[in-house]
């Protein structure tokens, strides 16, 4: 379970969340640089990945026990306790979309104290590794997209992304590159630093005591209900649900040599080739090229959140803006990513305070 922190909690650099890549090792639309694959192959002690036992072990195990978790969400379980492990799940999703990973790996808008001390709860239902850690690997994710050295790196399919590069140790040189990671915004942060000092002792009360402990106390259901249901299928639920914002490219990306051609079906179900888009543009609050309320959950919760006071700057960019990024791309051939923060940054000030009023995307 130790190292499921380090292993399961996905991270970029604060600048970087601020500029987005633009150095020259992420470039979401490229292949790794010969460069790189040079350097593997002279180093590939440095980059190899050996199995994490106890993280594949505690996987299995979740996995049986979530399964037979969906048998008794049918056969033993109250219909409160289905509410109550809904709401778990909802809250610790949200705690890892828009807190841990929105406001603190992308710095997308900024929060109240209040209400980042909210999304620290919520993160934490996630039992996804306190979000100081969460962030430093989702960062470095970024930054090394699509190379070796992205901590969920695979040249295979979804599954080695979504699976494999979870139960996996990090390579000496993602170790060193970790370590590395301009993290001096979120240890500015007293809640974060907080949660970060205390995670263990908060993760055993709010993500396995509370979720195991009321189902049972408070309204009497099955323990087998309170056990599989409440927390294991939840935890399963909530692990491959975040494990997909480091995953999913390969299913809803735009690259030909990950999917085949006509999975664009995907795009009919979620309306919205959202993961492209964000990691072209990961400042954008909305990680979305639509941006109305039915494109997330995550988006509206924002927005609600900024209507009453508590999250504000919120970071997005207009249709025109974008054009003008990719134009000067084309023109400078300076990195995509690079010229769309930049084409954003210069347009922020000129859009309303509360833009995100807008029912749909800004043109
Ligand atoms: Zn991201």
């Amino acid at each position: 379970m130790a190292d499921h922190n380090e292993n399961f909690a996905p991270s970029a650099e604060h600048l970087k969340a601020q500029q987005p890549s633009g150095d020259g090792a992420t470039k979401p639309d490229q292949p790794p640089q010969p460069t790189e694959t040079a350097s593997v192959s002279s180093s590939s002690r440095d980059t190899k990945r050996e199995a994490s036992w106890p993280s594949v072990l505690f996987y299995i195990h979740l996995n049986i026990l979530g399964v037979y978790g969906i048998f008794v969400l049918f056969s033993h379980t109250s219909l409160i306790t289905c509410v109550f492990t809904f709401l778990l799940t909802l809250f610790g999703i949200l705690g890892v979309t828009a807190g841990a990973h929105r406001l603190w790996a992308h710095r997308t808008y900024e929060a109240t104290a209040l209400l980042r001390f909210t999304l620290m709860i919520c993160q934490t239902l996630a039992g996804q590794g306190s979000i100081y850690d969460w962030v430093r690997m989702h960062r470095l994710h970024h930054e090394k997209f699509r190379t070796v050295d992205d901590p969920y790196y695979s040249d295979k399919d979804f599954m080695h992304a979504q699976v494999f590069a979870n139960i996996r140790k990090l390579s000496p040189r993602q170790e060193q590159l970790l370590a590395a990671v301009d993290m001096s915004d979120l240890e500015a942060d007293g809640i974060v630093m907080f949660q970060r000092r205390f995670y263990w002792a908060m993760y055993l009360v709010l993500f396995v005591l509370l979720p195991i402990n009321a189902p049972l106390e408070y309204w009497g259901d099955t323990v087998q209900a309170a056990i599989f249901v409440a927390f294991s299928l939840r935890y399963l639920v909530v692990l491959n649900v975040a494990w997909l914002i480091n995953s999913a490219h390969f299913v809803w990306g735009l690259d030909k040599n990950h999917k085949q051609s006509d999975s664009n079906m995907v795009f009919l179900v979620t309306k919205s080739y959202w993961l492209q888009y964000h990691y072209l543009l990961p400042f954008d609050y909305q990680s979305g090229e639509f941006g109305n309320y039915g494109s997330g959950c995550t988006t509206a919760f924002i927005r609600i959140f900024a209507a009453i006071g508590q999250a504000t700057k919120l970071q997005t960019i207009t249709t025109e803006a974008v054009k003008r990024g990719l134009t000067m791309a084309v023109d400078s051939g300076r990195p995509i990513v690079e010229c769309l923060k930049q084409a954003g940054a210069e347009e922020m000030c000129n859009l309303k305070r509360e833009h995100y009023l807008e029912t749909e995307r800004l043109h």
